[in-house]
């Protein structure tokens, strides 16, 4: 008989913690799994399926214009917000019952309620103690807004998508994911939508080229996008909510989206009641069997930091099983990880951007090409789209490989696998495209980019 009530204990039924307790259970641990909130978590309930969701709902209203130049005469149909949100609501139930019914399908047991650890080995939820050999920290991020004279009138990606009404005017703040795809998001619903960025350029950290092609085409389709610009105070006006900004001005808006990054969700955890240490950032600090400080004690995805990504998430909790419930030890390997940005166009990426390829392997050989997408060509937007190839040209390997037009997620997932395998430049170029399509142009690109 252990001396445990589970082997593992998980706090946060997100995308690493269930992944890693359904893995342990399967593996044979006896494992329980805490969560207040909401089955899947962020990416479930407020984050990637609502959201990409929504991104389609925003891409019919550029669909019925484009059809127009190929010969339809759509009367073009008004968007129903509550139809929207309701469908999703409907969907996101019936994925909270997919999770419960994984975990309940492999024995782990299923705690409703917020966990708390008040030693290295036990946990309390809803005043009842569990105890465990190993406690697992699965409790992702939470969205953080800045303290400012009207803060607390600003919603956040977690409110975003059950608005009671729809925002016809609506300020978002923030140059990263979240900002820039719910401006693509209510910009294609029909708001009118201003986007703030306290920098010159948004989307820092990816490739400048891309940064650049992205404000471009963003702006053109209809975003009002404001660099160097931030808000100073909010209030209540007459007809909305008043923003004032940095540079003076004021912006009269119905709602606030405050995109403006996320914080490890470690509020009431207790880790003051263990030897877990944080990083000078905040998220709980681990090594590369993602054990804390203390050592019964481990934590993955958001809440220790690094790429933010529900299959990041998912790569640790199989990690973490393997290692420790298997065992078999693999560390995740983190290079080469794509990324995507749902917003209009779609941004695709994976690898090294030109400034870190730069810097890392000193001389690189570029490709670009920039064309209009040939659903365009009849359709009538002026709407380009950008590829881009990085090369270290010593060893001729393919780097980075970034993208910016339509379904470059799904393009740059397939070369993803291309990349990780070690590709070259040769590989590319040896390969024949598919035609006609957008992504044939990253096997065609021959000449090197000169500025
Ligand atoms: P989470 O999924 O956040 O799960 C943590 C769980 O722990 C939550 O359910 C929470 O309620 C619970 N919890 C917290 N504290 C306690 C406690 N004390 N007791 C009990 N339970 C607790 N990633 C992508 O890869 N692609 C995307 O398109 C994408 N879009 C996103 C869009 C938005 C708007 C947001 C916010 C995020 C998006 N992400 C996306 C990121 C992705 O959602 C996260 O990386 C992922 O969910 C992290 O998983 P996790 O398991 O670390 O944490
Ligand atoms: P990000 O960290 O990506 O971006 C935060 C943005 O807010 C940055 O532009 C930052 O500016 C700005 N900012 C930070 N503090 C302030 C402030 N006090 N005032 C004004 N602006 C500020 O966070 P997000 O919230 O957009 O997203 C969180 C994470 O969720 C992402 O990093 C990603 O990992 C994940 N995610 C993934 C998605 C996907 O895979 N498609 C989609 C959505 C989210 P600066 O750059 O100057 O620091």
């Amino acid at each position: 008989m252990s001396e445990w009530d589970y082997d593992l204990f998980v706090i946060g039924a997100g995308s690493g913690g269930v992944r890693a307790a359904r893995m342990a259970a399967a593996f044979g641990a006896r494992v329980a799994v805490a969560e207040d909130r909401y089955m899947g978590g962020t990416c479930v309930n407020v984050g990637c399926v609502p959201k990409k969701l929504y991104v389609y709902a925003s891409e019919y209203g550029r669909g019925f214009e484009d059809s127009r130049g190929f010969g339809w005469e759509p009367a073009v149909p008004q968007f129903q917000w509550s139809t929207l949100r309701d469908n999703k609501k409907q969907e996101i139930k019936r994925l909270n019952a997919i999770y419960d019914n994984l975990l309940n399908g492999v024995d782990a047991e299923v705690i409703n309620g917020r966990a708390s650890i008040i030693d290295a080995h036990t946990v309390v939820v809803n005043g009842t103690r569990y105890s465990a050999e190993k406690l697992l920290i699965a409790t992702g991020g939470w969205p953080h807004v800045p303290e400012f004279p009207g803060s607390d009138l600003t919603l956040t990606s977690n409110e975003i998508f059950d608005l009671d009404e729809f925002p016809q005017r609506l300020a978002i703040v923030g140059g990263g994911y979240i900002a820039v795809e719910f401006a693509g998001i209510f910009n294609g619903l029909g708001s009118k939508v201003t986007q703030l960025y306290r920098g010159p350029l948004f989307l820092r950290g990816f490739d400048e080229d891309i940064r650049e092609h992205a404000a471009h085409e963003i702006a053109a389709s209809g975003v009002d996008l404001r660099f160097d610009t931030n808000v100073t105070s909010i209030e209540r006006g007459s007809d909305g909510l008043v923003l004032t900004l940095t540079d003076g001005s004021q912006l009269e808006v119905d709602q606030v989206l405050y995109a403006t990054g996320r914080k490890p969700h470690l509020e009431g955890l207790g880790l003051e009641n263990t030897n877990v240490s944080l990083t000078a950032a905040g998220t709980v600090s681990v090594d590369n069997e993602f054990r804390t400080d203390e050592p019964s004690i481990f934590a993955l995805g958001d809440v220790i930091g690094g790429m933010e990504l529900t299959p990041v998430a998912l790569a640790e909790g199989m990690s973490f099983a393997r290692r420790q419930f298997q065992p078999q030890n693999t560390d995740v390997d983190y290079d080469f990880i794509a990324t995507a940005v749902f917003c209009q166009p779609n941004i695709g990426t994976v690898g090294f951007t030109e400034d870190e390829a730069r810097q890392e392997f000193g001389e690189i050989t570029l490709y670009k090409s920039g064309f209009k997408p040939m659903r365009h060509t009849i359709s009538g937007r002026d709407e380009r789209s950008f590829m881009k190839l990085i090369v270290d040209t010593a060893s001729e390997r393919v780097v980075g490989v970034h993208m910016l037009g339509p379904d470059a997620g799904e393009i740059i997932q397939g070369i993803a696998i291309a990349m990780k395998a070690g590709a070259t430049k040769s590989h590319f170029d040896a390969t024949i495209g598919i035609h006609p399509t957008a992504a044939e142009e990253f096997v065609t690109m021959r000449e090197p980019w000169t500025p």
